[in-house]
Protein backbone atom coordinates (compact mmCIF):
# COMPACT_ATOMS: atom_id res chain seq x y z
CA UNK A 1 0.00 0.00 0.00
CA UNK A 2 1.45 3.34 -0.70
CA UNK A 3 0.91 6.58 1.69
CA UNK A 4 -0.68 9.33 0.57
CA UNK A 5 -0.50 12.87 2.10
CA UNK A 6 -3.19 13.01 4.89
CA UNK A 7 -3.08 16.88 5.92
CA UNK A 8 0.03 19.50 4.76
CA UNK A 9 0.64 22.10 7.61
CA UNK A 10 2.40 25.73 6.75
CA UNK A 11 5.15 26.77 7.82
CA UNK A 12 5.23 30.38 10.30
CA UNK A 13 8.17 32.28 11.00
CA UNK A 14 9.59 32.54 13.77
CA UNK A 15 12.46 34.03 16.19
CA UNK A 16 14.73 31.78 17.77
CA UNK A 17 17.74 31.86 20.16
CA UNK A 18 19.83 35.11 20.25
CA UNK A 19 17.08 36.25 17.58
CA UNK A 20 17.95 34.45 14.30
CA UNK A 21 15.01 33.85 11.91
CA UNK A 22 13.18 29.92 11.37
CA UNK A 23 10.21 28.56 9.43
CA UNK A 24 8.49 26.40 11.53
CA UNK A 25 5.58 23.84 10.84
CA UNK A 26 2.71 25.64 12.40
CA UNK A 27 1.07 23.00 14.16
CA UNK A 28 3.05 20.45 15.92
CA UNK A 29 2.39 17.63 18.61
CA UNK A 30 1.66 13.56 18.83
CA UNK A 31 0.91 14.17 14.56
CA UNK A 32 4.48 14.08 14.26
CA UNK A 33 5.82 11.48 16.59
CA UNK A 34 8.52 10.81 17.28
CA UNK A 35 10.11 14.61 16.03
CA UNK A 36 9.25 17.80 18.36
CA UNK A 37 10.55 20.11 16.42
CA UNK A 38 11.68 21.09 12.93
CA UNK A 39 13.31 24.34 12.05
CA UNK A 40 14.32 25.43 8.99
CA UNK A 41 17.35 27.92 9.79
CA UNK A 42 17.07 30.68 7.35
CA UNK A 43 18.05 31.15 4.37
CA UNK A 44 19.08 34.01 5.07
CA UNK A 45 22.12 36.52 4.19
CA UNK A 46 23.80 38.03 7.07
CA UNK A 47 25.75 41.30 6.67
CA UNK A 48 29.07 41.92 8.99
CA UNK A 49 28.50 41.87 12.59
CA UNK A 50 24.77 40.71 12.05
CA UNK A 51 25.14 37.38 12.25
CA UNK A 52 23.35 35.25 15.58
CA UNK A 53 22.71 31.83 17.28
CA UNK A 54 21.89 30.15 20.28
CA UNK A 55 24.56 30.83 23.13
CA UNK A 56 24.59 28.64 26.43
CA UNK A 57 21.37 26.78 27.12
CA UNK A 58 20.26 23.47 28.16
CA UNK A 59 18.36 20.73 26.70
CA UNK A 60 17.20 17.41 28.25
CA UNK A 61 14.92 14.05 27.23
CA UNK A 62 15.23 14.28 23.34
CA UNK A 63 18.25 14.31 20.62
CA UNK A 64 19.27 17.67 18.99
CA UNK A 65 20.17 17.44 14.77
CA UNK A 66 21.57 19.61 12.78
CA UNK A 67 22.36 19.63 9.14
CA UNK A 68 23.74 22.63 7.51
CA UNK A 69 23.19 23.67 4.27
CA UNK A 70 25.13 27.03 3.91
CA UNK A 71 27.47 28.80 6.38
CA UNK A 72 29.52 28.07 9.25
CA UNK A 73 28.12 26.97 12.96
CA UNK A 74 30.46 26.03 15.94
CA UNK A 75 29.29 23.36 18.90
CA UNK A 76 30.51 23.22 22.41
CA UNK A 77 28.76 21.32 24.94
CA UNK A 78 29.22 20.70 28.59
CA UNK A 79 30.19 16.95 28.09
CA UNK A 80 33.56 18.48 26.58
CA UNK A 81 32.21 17.86 23.21
CA UNK A 82 32.77 20.88 20.12
CA UNK A 83 32.76 20.82 16.80
CA UNK A 84 32.56 23.04 13.55
CA UNK A 85 29.76 22.39 10.92
CA UNK A 86 30.13 23.23 7.48
CA UNK A 87 27.97 23.06 4.74
CA UNK A 88 26.80 19.21 4.12
CA UNK A 89 27.74 18.11 8.09
CA UNK A 90 25.44 16.67 10.51
CA UNK A 91 25.86 16.66 14.14
CA UNK A 92 23.80 14.54 16.21
CA UNK A 93 23.24 15.07 19.53
CA UNK A 94 21.90 13.33 22.43
CA UNK A 95 20.86 15.07 24.88
CA UNK A 96 19.88 12.56 27.05
CA UNK A 97 19.95 12.94 31.19
CA UNK A 98 20.91 16.58 30.35
CA UNK A 99 23.74 18.86 28.39
CA UNK A 100 24.45 22.60 28.31
CA UNK A 101 25.70 23.91 25.07
CA UNK A 102 26.00 26.38 22.23
CA UNK A 103 25.55 27.00 18.99
CA UNK A 104 26.93 30.02 17.44
CA UNK A 105 28.35 31.37 13.81
CA UNK A 106 31.43 30.71 13.04
CA UNK A 107 33.73 33.79 14.53
CA UNK A 108 34.55 34.71 10.59
CA UNK A 109 30.69 34.52 9.85
CA UNK A 110 29.94 36.92 12.79
CA UNK A 111 32.55 39.30 11.66
CA UNK A 112 32.04 38.70 7.52
CA UNK A 113 28.56 37.88 7.31
CA UNK A 114 27.53 35.74 4.68
CA UNK A 115 24.86 33.15 3.46
CA UNK A 116 23.63 30.74 6.40
CA UNK A 117 20.52 27.83 5.74
CA UNK A 118 20.43 24.57 7.47
CA UNK A 119 18.06 22.36 9.82
CA UNK A 120 17.52 21.85 13.50
CA UNK A 121 15.24 18.68 14.08
CA UNK A 122 13.92 17.36 17.99
CA UNK A 123 13.53 13.43 17.84
CA UNK A 124 12.11 12.65 20.82
CA UNK A 125 13.09 9.75 23.06
CA UNK A 126 11.62 6.89 24.23
CA UNK A 127 11.08 6.71 28.44
CA UNK A 128 13.71 4.42 29.09
CA UNK A 129 16.09 6.42 27.43
CA UNK A 130 15.44 10.02 28.36
CA UNK A 131 18.22 10.11 31.16
CA UNK A 132 20.99 8.39 28.78
CA UNK A 133 24.36 9.60 28.88
CA UNK A 134 24.69 12.28 26.43
CA UNK A 135 26.11 11.15 23.29
CA UNK A 136 27.56 13.23 20.57
CA UNK A 137 27.87 12.42 16.37
CA UNK A 138 29.63 14.98 15.13
CA UNK A 139 29.45 13.80 10.84
CA UNK A 140 31.15 15.76 8.33
CA UNK A 141 29.53 15.69 4.65
CA UNK A 142 32.11 13.23 3.39
CA UNK A 143 31.26 10.76 5.58
CA UNK A 144 27.61 10.78 5.04
CA UNK A 145 26.66 8.39 1.91
CA UNK A 146 25.28 10.31 -0.87
CA UNK A 147 23.12 8.95 -4.03
CA UNK A 148 22.30 9.67 -7.41
CA UNK A 149 19.31 7.64 -9.53
CA UNK A 150 20.43 5.93 -12.69
CA UNK A 151 18.67 8.49 -14.99
CA UNK A 152 20.01 11.31 -12.83
CA UNK A 153 17.16 12.83 -12.22
CA UNK A 154 17.19 12.26 -8.13
CA UNK A 155 19.97 13.03 -6.16
CA UNK A 156 19.84 11.68 -2.04
CA UNK A 157 21.68 12.68 1.32
CA UNK A 158 21.19 9.64 3.54
CA UNK A 159 21.64 11.23 6.77
CA UNK A 160 19.47 8.43 8.64
CA UNK A 161 17.55 5.08 6.87
CA UNK A 162 18.28 4.54 3.83
CA UNK A 163 17.51 5.54 0.04
CA UNK A 164 17.94 3.90 -3.56
CA UNK A 165 19.91 1.30 -1.67
CA UNK A 166 22.10 3.41 0.15
CA UNK A 167 22.56 2.72 3.71
CA UNK A 168 23.27 5.49 6.63
CA UNK A 169 26.14 6.16 8.52
CA UNK A 170 24.92 7.64 11.84
CA UNK A 171 23.80 5.24 14.70
CA UNK A 172 20.26 6.24 16.07
CA UNK A 173 18.57 5.46 19.31
CA UNK A 174 14.85 4.95 17.14
CA UNK A 175 14.93 3.42 13.68
CA UNK A 176 15.04 6.82 12.16
CA UNK A 177 14.43 8.07 8.43
CA UNK A 178 16.02 10.97 7.74
CA UNK A 179 16.80 12.04 4.06
CA UNK A 180 17.57 15.00 1.94
CA UNK A 181 16.27 14.70 -1.65
CA UNK A 182 17.28 16.86 -4.75
CA UNK A 183 14.75 15.85 -7.92
CA UNK A 184 14.78 17.19 -11.16
CA UNK A 185 11.50 18.73 -12.83
CA UNK A 186 9.11 15.72 -13.43
CA UNK A 187 11.44 13.45 -11.45
CA UNK A 188 9.94 10.72 -9.52
CA UNK A 189 10.78 8.32 -7.22
CA UNK A 190 9.22 5.81 -4.88
CA UNK A 191 10.72 5.71 -1.23
CA UNK A 192 10.06 2.83 0.95
CA UNK A 193 9.40 3.92 4.35
CA UNK A 194 8.63 0.76 7.12
CA UNK A 195 5.22 0.54 7.72
CA UNK A 196 5.33 1.01 11.78
CA UNK A 197 6.74 4.16 10.76
CA UNK A 198 5.03 7.55 10.99
CA UNK A 199 6.70 9.45 7.84
CA UNK A 200 6.58 13.09 6.98
CA UNK A 201 8.39 15.55 3.96
CA UNK A 202 9.18 18.94 4.09
CA UNK A 203 9.48 20.66 0.79
CA UNK A 204 11.60 23.84 0.92
CA UNK A 205 12.30 24.20 -2.84
CA UNK A 206 10.08 23.55 -5.50
CA UNK A 207 6.90 21.72 -5.10
CA UNK A 208 5.49 17.63 -5.47
CA UNK A 209 3.15 15.98 -5.71
CA UNK A 210 2.10 12.84 -4.00
CA UNK A 211 -0.18 11.12 -6.15
CA UNK A 212 -3.19 13.84 -6.09
CA UNK A 213 -1.80 15.97 -3.56
CA UNK A 214 0.73 18.80 -3.89
CA UNK A 215 3.16 19.75 -1.87
CA UNK A 216 4.29 23.45 -1.97
CA UNK A 217 7.90 25.18 -1.15
CA UNK A 218 7.49 25.22 2.74
CA UNK A 219 4.64 22.47 3.70
CA UNK A 220 5.33 19.64 5.73
CA UNK A 221 3.36 16.69 4.60
CA UNK A 222 2.04 14.25 7.11
CA UNK A 223 1.62 11.24 5.24
CA UNK A 224 -0.85 8.35 5.49
CA UNK A 225 0.56 4.78 6.44
CA UNK A 226 1.83 2.53 3.90
CA UNK A 227 4.89 0.81 2.93
CA UNK A 228 6.45 3.47 0.45
CA UNK A 229 5.44 6.84 -0.81
CA UNK A 230 5.32 8.01 -4.53
CA UNK A 231 6.83 11.25 -5.36
CA UNK A 232 6.19 13.30 -8.30
CA UNK A 233 8.16 16.48 -8.34
CA UNK A 234 6.92 19.42 -10.39
CA UNK A 235 8.16 22.23 -13.50
CA UNK A 236 10.61 23.48 -11.20
CA UNK A 237 11.92 20.38 -9.63
CA UNK A 238 12.07 20.08 -5.85
CA UNK A 239 14.16 19.84 -2.94
CA UNK A 240 13.08 18.10 0.18
CA UNK A 241 13.73 16.60 3.54
CA UNK A 242 11.77 13.14 4.26
CA UNK A 243 11.30 12.32 7.81
CA UNK A 244 10.04 8.52 9.22
CA UNK A 245 10.34 7.20 12.85
CA UNK A 246 8.17 5.29 15.20
CA UNK A 247 5.20 7.06 17.30
CA UNK A 248 6.11 7.01 20.70
CA UNK A 249 2.56 7.07 21.78
CA UNK A 250 3.79 8.10 25.50
CA UNK A 251 2.61 11.46 27.17
CA UNK A 252 4.89 14.69 26.43
CA UNK A 253 5.48 17.14 29.41
CA UNK A 254 7.45 19.77 27.80
CA UNK A 255 9.34 22.98 29.28
CA UNK A 256 11.68 24.95 26.88
CA UNK A 257 14.62 23.01 26.04
CA UNK A 258 13.18 20.13 28.34
CA UNK A 259 11.33 17.23 27.26
CA UNK A 260 9.97 14.16 29.17
CA UNK A 261 6.79 12.19 29.99
CA UNK A 262 5.55 13.95 33.45
CA UNK A 263 5.22 17.56 34.99
CA UNK A 264 7.15 16.09 37.68
CA UNK A 265 10.33 15.26 35.59
CA UNK A 266 10.33 18.48 34.44
CA UNK A 267 10.36 20.20 37.76
CA UNK A 268 13.34 18.02 38.28
CA UNK A 269 14.73 18.54 35.32
CA UNK A 270 14.68 22.54 36.36
CA UNK A 271 16.02 21.64 39.79
CA UNK A 272 18.67 19.70 38.39
CA UNK A 273 19.99 22.45 36.23
CA UNK A 274 19.37 25.16 38.51
CA UNK A 275 21.69 23.07 41.10
CA UNK A 276 24.19 22.38 38.20
CA UNK A 277 24.14 18.99 38.05
CA UNK A 278 23.90 18.93 34.37
CA UNK A 279 26.94 17.42 32.71
FE1 LIG B 1 20.28 23.60 21.51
Amino acid sequence: MTRTVRTTIPTRTVREGGGFLVRRPAAMGAMMSPFLLLDEMGPVDYGPGEAVGAPSHPHRGFETVTYLLDGCMVHEDSAGNSGTLRPGDVQWMTAGRGVIHSELPHEDVMRDGGRSHGFQIWVNLPAEHKMMAPRYQDVPSASIPEVTSDDGSVWAKVIAGRCLGTEAVIDTVLPITYLHLRLKPGARLEQPIDHDLNAMLYVFGGDLHVEQRRVEDGQLALLTSGSSVPLVAGDAGAELLVLAGPNLDEPIARYGPFVMNTEEEIIQAIQDYNAGRFA
